[in-house]
């Protein structure tokens, strides 16, 4: 099985930087599979091509201690050959940080568009040749396909489903990576490794900023994920969603936390919000803990100073704000036993997920106003219904507390009405009054058997409340 990349933009041995291979030496990676080989045909200032050859071991496959789930049931078959999942796994691992688009030392080169050429010898398209073509030219790629017959000596037998395709566009590398990395796989029928929530959250990762625009996301999704209905369910409704955040150019989009923080900065109300949670988990004694919408992971870093939490689990939506919280968290660099208490996981609230079932305690902080009216009653099922922890701490803001911040009020307080004010945030799709938060966490609990109680956090005006209102449900 064999992939080639080809560069003609000069320097066009700038492609050994960028994949992290010298283009004058072969290497080999042993892989759980068999072995990768890295060698370059032509390496001139012209025309530099990079080869990665797979040498899959179909009989340690079967018999060895790396049984890869019982797939391959027979000893002669096509694994070794055609470009399938093995061929993703090799371009995850051996080209790991070209995928990841960074470079140590020429990172200038990473959004560089290059003019690039891939060959792949040899991938299954059963359905032909135009099946290619609509996974490849929406991405703007331009394709020269060949196709095999099944037997050159037969040729009545007809044609077999084995193309040679080749594929080229001017980007950057790390684009044509990604694009094999996902689209490969979905080529192929068979799948070596188990599909489960982390190949959607792979995916998810891996489709960013392209996925959700490209014509055929459904089928990509529902073969990416080996036809699992559920797990491809998931995948488009969240593409959906960050479809509609990838319209904005990323001048646009609003920097999720800043107005918020700069308001936040004068009153150190974060600070409170965060001591007053803590102290509402550590009251319930819980010893796993999970942070619902955990953002950048500020609650997160607090919860490991607590020494009886032993598992913590912090979910959003935003891969971008997972990176950060893994940053500033610095977990490639925590002790073994710290690091086992602690995981980062990508999901939605919208969308039941078992990896949140059977934890003592959650946290939802600040996080339910940036939630669609329509769609907090699947929150509520998600949280409430199927994770079901037995404490659940809920802060939010209250709108009233507004009025207290001059450039949120619009039209000042009457004898009639309360001040009329901006929501603290262009994301906060509401802010709920002390009434309106009653209202619905009441009307939470009632539905699914919880007890919830109230607290303020920070100063709590006599006329407006506090800044924040906490609600701690909790149920036997
Ligand atoms: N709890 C954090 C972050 C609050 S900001 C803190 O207090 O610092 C709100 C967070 O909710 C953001 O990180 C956002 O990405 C996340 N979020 C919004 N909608 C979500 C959803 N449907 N599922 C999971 N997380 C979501």
């Amino acid at each position: 099985m064999l992939l080639t990349i080809t560069n003609t933009t000069p320097d066009a041995r700038d492609l050994g930087w960028l994949l992290h291979k010298h283009p004058d030496r072969v290497q080999a990676f042993d892989l759980s599979f068999g072995r990768a080989h890295v060698f370059y045909p032509e390496a001139s200032a012209d025309r530099c091509t990079a080869a990665l050859l797979l040498d899959v071991d179909p009989v340690g496959l079967i018999r060895g201690k790396n049984r890869q789930g019982g797939l391959l049931d027979q000893y002669v078959n096509d694994r070794p050959f055609v470009a399938s999942s093995f061929m993703s796994v090799a371009i995850a691992q051996v080209f790991a940080t070209a995928l990841a688009g960074r470079s140590k030392d020429r990172p200038e080169l990473v959004s560089k568009p290059l003019s690039l050429e891939a060959g792949l010898s040899v991938l299954p398209s059963r359905g032909g040749e135009s099946f290619l073509r609509r996974l490849f030219e929406p991405l703007g790629y331009d394709l020269a396909i060949e196709r095999h017959s099944l037997d050159d000596q037969f040729p009545q037998w007809g044609d077999s489903p084995y193309h040679t395709l080749r594929l080229a566009r001017t980007c950057p590398l790390q684009e044509l990576l990604t694009h094999l990395y996902v689209l490969v796989p979905v080529l192929d029928n068979y799948k070596h490794y188990y599909v489960g929530q982390e190949e959607l959250t792979k995916l998810l990762a891996k489709g960013e900023g392209w996925l959700a625009a490209h014509p055929e996301k459904e089928l990509i999704a529902k073969r990416y994920l080996k036809y699992q209905p559920s797990l491809a369910r998931q995948a488009l409704a969240q593409l959906v969603e960050d479809d509609t955040t990838d319209s904005l150019t990323s001048d646009e989009r609003p920097d999720p936390n800043q107005d918020e923080q700069v308001l936040e900065r004068q009153l150190s109300l974060n600070d409170q919000r965060i001591g007053t949670v803590l102290a509402a988990i550590r009251a319930s004694r819980a010893a796993s803990v999970l942070d619902l919408g955990c953002g950048e992971g500020r609650l997160l870093r607090e919860l490991l100073t607590v020494k009886e939490i032993d598992r913590i689990v912090g979910l959003d939506v935003s891969i971008r704000s997972l990176e950060i919280a893994s940053e500033r968290l610095r977990l490639d660099r925590l002790p073994d036993r710290q690091r086992g208490r602690i995981e980062l996981m990508h999901g939605s609230l919208m969308y039941r997920d078992r990896r949140l079932e059977g934890f003592d305690a959650a946290a939802v902080i600040e996080v339910v106003e940036h939630l669609d009216p329509p769609r907090l009653a699947a929150f509520e099922r998600v949280v409430f219904r199927h994770a079901r922890p037995r404490t659940v701490v809920l802060t939010t803001p209250n709108r009233e507390y507004n009025a207290m911040w001059d450039g949120l009020v619009i039209d000042p307080p009457s004898p009639d009405h309360p001040a009329n004010t901006k929501l603290r945030h262009a994301d906060h799709r509401f802010e709920w009054t002390r009434a309106e938060f009653r209202a619905w966490a009441e009307g939470v609990a009632d539905r699914y058997a919880y007890a919830v109680r109230f607290l303020p956090v920070g100063p709590d005006d006599p006329a407006l409340g506090p800044p924040t209102q906490m609600g701690v449900f909790t149920c036997e």
